[in-house]
């Protein structure tokens, strides 16, 4: 069977397409869970608390919770803060 690749080659070919894969931006795995657990507002762990704390007295975290009625919002940083974005 010429025309048939060897597992050798089929491995090869599978590895080369990984990693070609992996060096595409936004298809590392590593890299696409974490983009998505940002995508759905997934806070993360252990900053949630004291991240609310923190807004807890922020006026601008106050109008937000003000003006879109809910008790939970957080302004633009605190949010970021609560998604792993701030510092
Ligand atoms: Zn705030």
């Amino acid at each position: 069977m010429p025309d048939r690749p060897s597992n050798r080659a089929k491995k090869r070919l599978v590895a080369d397409g990984v990693r070609r894969l992996l060096d595409t931006p936004g298809w590392n795995p590593h890299d696409f869970v974490a983009g998505k657990a940002a995508e759905r507002g997934a806070p993360a762990l252990g900053a949630t608390a004291a991240t609310y704390s923190a807004a807890d007295g922020c006026p601008a975290c106050e109008a937000v919770r003000r003006s879109s009625g809910d008790l939970d919002a957080l302004c633009e940083e605190h949010l970021a803060v609560a998604l792993g974005f701030g510092r």
